[in-house]
């Protein structure tokens, strides 16, 4: 491995906050000064870039963060920084701070930011911070598992009240246009139907039909989990109670999926995904993607990972609607 000339690094949050993004910054604040390196903290993403918004990182300033949700950088979503004017002006204030380089931990449009300031010259490493799990190149990313526990208790909790009742519950998670939160949380509540935005769906036969057998096989209570990308929460409710006469109540679960202490498995992810894009620095790699893949932490070219597609994966679809019945 060639050694590195970066000396000072930069780290922000950009795009929607994650449960993990505070281990994140932890594990990158860190593992930077474990290697000698001088560590700025970037207050509310590019905005604090463009702005000079940071201040330097101590041990210290990362301590009893860990088990925090949110990010205690703050995040931001500047619509200044997506234009040339606004990344050359992100060049010119990282020179400023004497910063080499940039860790960037959000979601795909966050990382097309990072691209930019490549293509400008800056040295920079991403890593895949958001609840959606919809970022091509890496199996997971930081947040995913917390916010799918906190609707998978949401469900038990809806459950409850609906069984008393012998209601359906039609459940909108979120997950922007991918299916992951969805489908995985389809399984583990117990859904009898999932509807995603990766697939058409039929209304009659991909929600009423496995109702009214539910019905007929003696089921009391019943869930329906729609991602964000469909919405359409309350149409399918009234449509369910048309059709069946069943009382349909609607939920949607909204920010709350957001925010919370995250799970063991982000925190890990987190701090290893953190320590992992420090050490690409230390080692003269830049412009990478971390990701897992196969419960390994790898990388990959930020312009190929931003080209790669992610499919939902058919296995887990299948293995809710066997477990349906
Ligand atoms: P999440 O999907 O979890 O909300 P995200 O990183 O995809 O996260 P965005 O709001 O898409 O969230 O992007 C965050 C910021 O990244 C934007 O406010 C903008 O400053 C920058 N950004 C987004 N898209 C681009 C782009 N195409 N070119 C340059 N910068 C971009």
């Amino acid at each position: 491995m060639k050694e590195s000339n970066v000396g000072t690094i930069g780290v922000l949050t950009s795009g929607g906050d994650a449960p993990g993004m505070n281990a994140a910054i932890r594990a990158v604040t860190r593992a930077g000064i474990y290697h000698g390196l001088m560590v700025y903290g970037i207050h509310k993403g590019y905005d604090g870039l463009l702005n000079g918004n940071m201040k330097e990182m101590t041990l210290r300033s990362v301590g009893d963060i860990i088990q925090r949700g949110g990010t205690v950088l703050q995040t931001a979503r500047s619509a200044e920084f997506a234009t040339e004017e606004g990344v050359n002006r992100g060049i010119s204030m990282a020179g400023v701070f004497g910063i080499d380089a940039l860790v960037v931990i959000g979601g795909d449009g966050s990382f097309r930011g990072a691209r930019d300031l490549a293509r400008q010259g800056m040295k920079v490493v991403c890593i895949p911070g958001t609840i959606d799990n919809d970022i091509a190149c890496t199996d997971y990313t930081i947040g995913y598992d917390t916010a799918m526990n906190t609707v998978l208790d949401a469900i038990d909790k809806i459950r409850d009240t609906a069984y008393s009742h012998e209601r359906c519950s039609v459940m909108e998670v979120m997950g922007r246009n991918a299916g992951w939160i969805a489908v995985n949380c389809g399984i583990a509540g117990g859904a009898e139907a999932v509807i995603i935005p990766e697939h058409e769906f039929d209304i009659d036969k991909d929600i009423i039909l496995p109702i009214i057998e539910g019905r007929n096989r003696g089921k009391k209570n019943y869930l329906v989990i729609v991602a964000e990308g469909i919405g359409r929460v309350e149409e399918i409710a009234r449509y369910i109670e048309d059709k069946t006469d069943i009382i349909t109540r609607e939920t949607i679960l909204g920010h709350i999926q957001r925010g919370g202490s995250p799970t063991m498995t982000d925190r890990v992810m987190a701090s290893r995904m953190g320590v992992y894009a420090v050490e690409l620095l230390k080692n003269g790699k830049y412009n990478r993607v971390v990701a897992s893949r196969g419960g390994k932490i790898t990388d990959y070219d930020i312009d190929e990972a931003l080209n790669m597609k992610k499919t939902i994966d058919e296995e887990l679809i299948n293995i809710g609607k066997i477990l349906a019945l």
